[in-house]
């Protein structure tokens, strides 16, 4: 995509082997809160400008735990535009593996086993917390999209399959390991 047709407030989605999409998000604190109107414009601008379906901030450059989903496709109402500081209380036993592709990877797919229902804690630029379970695509998607606060990518769910770009070692996410998330181990 040409860079001139990208106004400030829309930016270009970093592609893979950018570093800064290993990189582990920062939370959202008092500090940050001040400069979340522009953030949340840029964030919602891209994903629409992108035509994703959620998108997360690292994706654009911005190291904080936030994430923009099309919350009109996903049936989901405008609480769910902007998800901030998100944290996952708990995931269901039951998975489903269906096949993921990512703007940060693109041309490339994945099929990812996850649990099919999880429930959100998350704030909205108000600072209002919220909570819900989410189930079937929304459930999917939102977990896509942490996974990417977290500098995880589609090919680090796939145990059997070699991705020789992404090097996991040293890479810091593998310190909030998570077997019952993640059973099958971490592929270095
Ligand atoms: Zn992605």
């Amino acid at each position: 995509m040409p860079q001139d047709v990208l106004s400030d407030s829309v930016r270009p989605i970093l592609l893979w082997p950018d570093p800064r999409l290993r990189q582990k998000a920062l939370k959202i604190g008092p500090k940050e809160w001040e400069t979340m109107d522009t953030w949340s414009e840029v964030l919602e601008n891209s994903c629409l400008w992108h035509k994703a379906v959620g998108l997360a901030a690292p994706q654009i450059g911005i190291p904080y735990r936030m994430i923009a989903l099309d919350w009109v496709s996903l049936g989901l109402n405008s609480n769910y535009k902007l998800i901030i500081n998100p944290v996952i209380q708990w995931v269901s036993q039951s998975r489903s593996t269906q096949t993921e592709g990512c703007l940060s990877l693109p041309k490339q797919s994945w099929a990812v086993m996850r649990p099919t229902h999880l429930h959100l804690q998350w704030q909205t630029p108000n600072k209002r917390w919220h909570e819900k379970t989410f189930k079937g695509f929304a459930a999917r998607c939102l977990q896509h999209e942490i996974d990417h606060l977290d500098g995880i990518l589609l090919p680090d769910h796939v145990h059997d399959q070699a991705f020789s770009p992404a090097p996991p070692i040293n890479h810091p996410v593998v310190a909030r390991w998570n077997p019952q998330i993640f059973p099958w181990g971490w592929k270095a």
